[in-house]
């Protein structure tokens, strides 16, 4: 399976849309392992931004509502039509409903679907791993994440520094994950642009289960060229259950 597909398939099966499913086939989806509610269309046939969780000024004062409403709104949106201009089968010459079709089109080095799905999924996860905090409260892991947070990081504040530290000092535009290898032992990888640790990088393919937008965008309005006060801010909005949720799952090739 070539890594473009590969990641496609990884991509439907954390429910990206119905198109997903049309390109893979439904049936290869009933095993799904990897289950983010992204409130897909199934019968729009395109990729659509899922509505956020909460509201727009629901994470301040940690993240504002103005790079929330432009983040979402329009850095997301445009991932999303770039995407459905990408796949559009009058454009791309292939039958949806063609497998094999899809999949040569998927196998080909088409930066455009690689940097548009890979906006969509990671904008689509990194909402889902997002609640409102807004009195501060403690926010830490529980349960069995905390333990493999122990367990792989030897404590958890050393996991959070290292964390913090990895995505401060990313250079560019990317993101900084916290993944699931297979087995469910958790790391730390950062990744270029919009590319996803589901992608084949170099190194095993791994399922991120939490992951922090490094790009300016996600941070300039509010906080400048400090970026190590954004991780710090974004650390009190943290959806830890949803992490512990995905983390449950485990990841399975
Ligand atoms: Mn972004």
């Amino acid at each position: 399976m070539s890594d473009r597909r590969d990641f496609l398939k990884k991509s439907a099966l954390l429910g990206l849309t119905g198109l997903a499913a049309d390109l893979i086939g439904k049936d290869k989806l009933s095993s799904m392992e990897n289950t983010v509610n992204f409130l897909a269309d199934d019968n729009a046939k395109k990729f659509t931004v899922p509505k956020l969780p909460y509201a727009y000024n629901a994470l301040e004062p940690y993240i504002d509502t103005k790079t929330m409403q432009i983040h979402h709104d329009k850095h997301h949106q445009a991932y999303v039509d770039k995407l459905n201009a990408a796949v559009n089968p009058s454009n791309m010459n292939f039958d949806l409903d063609d497998d094999m079709k899809c999949r040569t089109v998927n196998m080909g080095t088409d930066m455009v679907i690689r940097n548009n799905l890979g906006g969509h999924y990671n904008h689509s996860l990194f909402w889902s791993t997002l609640k409102p905090n807004p009195k501060g409260a403690p926010n830490d892991p529980s349960g069995l994440l905390m333990e493999a947070i122990n367990k792989n990081f030897k404590s958890y504040e050393t996991f959070k520094n290292n964390f913090s530290d990895r995505a401060a000092k990313f250079f560019g535009s990317g993101w900084c994950w916290l993944v699931v290898l297979e087995g469910s032992t958790l790391n730390i990888v950062t990744t270029a642009n919009q590319d996803n640790p589901l992608m084949e990088l170099g190194t095993a393919p791994a399922k991120p289960i939490l992951g922090i937008d490094l790009w300016e965008h996600a941070y300039y309005l509010k906080h400048q060229n400090k970026r190590a006060d954004y991780i710090a801010a974004w650390w009190n909005v943290v959806n830890w259950k949803k992490v512990e949720e995905l983390f449950s799952k485990g990841f399975h090739r």
